[in-house]
């Protein structure tokens, strides 16, 4: 048996008919950019999240970019001001801060939780910071009520990168409706993925959502009229009618990610492997299945040689990356041990219980 880590192609051909009509249908309209199709996903996707304001724009990383920029653009940021970011994120959360010249302070996750230590960031606070960016990573709700005492207490944004959590909950809510604002990416292998690149932002303040739809039409708000020096990073209607197909699945898509990870929780019984701590299916929508191992080279040709495709996610943590030299010399040991020792099994909408117990014999026998 050949297990792929995730196969794009079975998830589109899922719910094909209704992907093509959708398309067909902005072919045919003749209307390809800021037409009715983003209005119908951006008004659905921000019910979804529990957000007043959604606004579609080209991918994930000009998400928070924008969300980033239009602190600056509305006085809340400025050049130099300081953000607190989990240190084993993906490389985007870190480079929409340093892209707006704000200087990220990397901050330690747990080794159990995978996520930020809300026990070590108080100690980071200083007069320059001006917000916390947290991130649901591997689909694992990052907030914690300690998180928004802080950024209540010292005055913070509470940014969300939500690119790898739709569909996680907190308490009544979603992620992407815990903080102030939050960026969210639709690259394809995400758990609401787009044929191609595509993002959003959500908040529930109006002037951050007209500053943010500006920049991502060139600053501009009123035709020819620019406010601000912005970019063109607009959300097109194929990629907004395609996911708003989407959207009305992920609950669904995710209860198979749940289903799947249940049984690798409750069946991997290899003292070489070890589990993140398990979440209450609420908190967690497996975006992936992170395990841990020692020798982890080893046991990923292990799985290879017996049909199990696997990702590291990520083998090279952003303090260690030549884009930000001037951290390489930082001890971040955590970190450092996640992105050796992790490994992601397969996981997705269309992984069968068939496969994952073919996954778990071949894992409890290496
Ligand atoms: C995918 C991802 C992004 C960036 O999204 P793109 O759409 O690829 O630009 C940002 N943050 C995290 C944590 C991601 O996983």
């Amino acid at each position: 048996m050949q297990i792929p880590f995730l196969s794009l192609k079975s998830i589109t051909e899922k719910y094909s008919d209704e992907i093509h009509a959708a398309v067909q249908r902005v072919v045919d309209s003749g209307w390809y950019l800021q037409g009715k199709e983003n209005e119908t996903f951006e008004n659905n996707y921000a019910k979804y999240i529990g957000s007043k304001y959604c606004i579609g724009v080209a991918n994930g990383l000009d998400a928070l970019i924008w969300i980033v920029k239009a602190y600056k653009e509305l006085g809340f940021f400025n050049d130099g001001d300081e953000i607190i970011v989990p240190a084993n994120t993906y490389i985007a959360s870190i480079l929409a801060i340093t892209e707006n010249n704000l200087k990220p302070v990397l901050v330690e996750p747990t080794f159990e939780n995978l996520e930020i230590d809300d026990n070590k960031i108080e100690e980071r606070i200083t007069s320059k910071t001006k917000g916390i960016m947290i991130v649901h990573l591997y689909g694992r709700c990052a907030y914690t009520d300690k998180i928004g005492e802080l950024c209540k207490k010292y005055n913070l944004k509470l940014i969300e990168d939500n690119a790898q959590a739709h569909g996680c909950r907190f308490g009544g809510k979603r992620t992407g409706s815990l903080g102030d604002a939050a960026g969210h990416s639709f690259y394809p292998g995400k758990n609401l993925g787009a044929l191609g690149d595509a993002g959003a932002v959500t908040t529930d303040n109006q002037e951050l959502a007209e500053c943010v739809r500006a920049l991502a039409n060139y600053g501009s708000a009123k035709k020819y009229v620019f406010k601000y020096c912005g970019r063109n990073s607009r959300l097109d209607e194929i990629q907004a009618a395609v996911l708003d197909v989407k959207l009305k699945h992920l609950d669904e898509d995710n209860a198979n990610r749940q289903r799947i990870a249940a049984y690798y929780y409750d069946n991997i019984n290899n003292p070489k492997i070890t589990l993140p701590n398990r979440l209450d299916d609420k908190n967690n929508v497996y975006h992936l299945f992170p395990v841990f191992c020692e020798q982890r080279d080893d046991f990923q040709q292990y799985l290879k040689n017996n049909g199990i495709q696997t990702i590291i996610h990520y083998p090279i943590p952003p303090h260690k990356q030549e884009c930000y030299k001037e951290w390489n010399g930082i001890s971040l040991p955590i970190t450092e041990q996640i992105h050796n020792q992790e490994l992601s099994l397969p996981i997705s909408p269309v992984l069968t219980l068939a496969e994952a117990e073919e996954v778990v014999r071949v894992i409890n026998r290496f």
